[in-house]
């Protein structure tokens, strides 16, 4: 169950036999909001590789506000990802919008992610919860820590234990930020849970110069990860650019993202 607590026992989630969630390391799942093309990702991965990155993440069904938005290139998308891995050898997390599509997301990634909108879809829980592939489960935007937990247990309840926990901010009256980050639910859901918790300072803050601070603070405050959204050119992104850093950046934020771990 993820609510109990019995014992000191982690979760270990593994997405590859360098990414692995719950453990001494503090895995950085890194890439663009979106699978914007195939040369795209394909840049993206060996950039986020080369900054030391653990993980490589991009959406290929998005969630969008506007229905006229671009929605992601679907199933394409899902390839070019897998394309990206075979060149990179970096694990694919990519998010599943809908139950009928999780068999096809589970073929081709190595985590599911479900994002905040859907985190009380209860049935897309449950299908994630059937199927093999190690889960990434957002926080809902409005969703209390308790009822994050009970939701979670969908998933478990199904069979799969391989749940990460990820905070990416809260619904609050403050509008500096796109969300409100809560740093407190990773010492928080590590009493009440044996899940990992990573933070995803990007969709927690909304902006580019606000996510290196946050991502520091996240590993000082003893977060099992991170997923951080980067972009060659965040000015000219599909989606989600001014939350995007640059490749630049994230060779930095690595740096010293190893000399916050190293302090702590
Ligand atoms: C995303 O990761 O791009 C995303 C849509 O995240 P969230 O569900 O947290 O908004
Ligand atoms: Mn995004």
């Amino acid at each position: 169950a993820a609510i109990e607590t019995t014992g000191n026992q982690r979760t270990v989630v593994k997405l590859s036999e360098t990414c692995v969630f719950g453990g001494k390391q503090v895995p950085v799942i890194a890439g663009p909001c979106s699978v914007e093309g195939e040369q795209e990702i394909m840049e993206a991965a060996r950039q986020v590789k080369a900054s030391g990155a653990h993980a490589l993440r991009g959406g290929a069904f998005k969630p969008r506000t506007n229905p006229y938005a671009f929605q992601g290139f679907g199933e394409d998308g899902l390839k070019m990802l897998a394309a990206a891995r075979e060149e990179t050898g970096l694990p694919i997390v990519t998010e599943v919008l809908t139950p009928s599509d999780v068999e096809l997301v589970s073929e081709y990634a190595d985590c599911l992610q479900i994002g905040t909108r859907n985190s009380q879809n209860f049935k897309l829980l449950e299908a994630c919860g059937k199927q093999p592939k190690p889960v990434l489960y957002k926080r809902g935007m409005s969703m209390t820590i308790d009822e994050y937990l009970q939701a979670a247990e969908y998933i478990l309840a199904e069979g799969n234990p391989n749940v990460i926990l990820c905070e990416r901010g809260i619904r609050t009256f403050e509008d500096h930020t796109r969300n409100t980050l809560s740093l407190s639910a990773v010492p928080e859901l590590q009493t009440r849970s044996h899940l990992p918790i990573i933070i995803d300072p990007s969709h927690g803050t909304g902006h580019a110069r606000l996510v290196p601070s946050m991502a520091k603070a996240a590993v000082a405050a003893g977060a099992d990860g991170l997923a951080i959204e980067v972009h060659q050119d965040p000015k000219h992104a599909m989606t989600d650019g001014a939350q995007s850093i640059t490749p630049d950046q994230m060779d930095g934020l690595m740096v010293n993202l190893q000399r916050v771990a190293e302090a702590v």
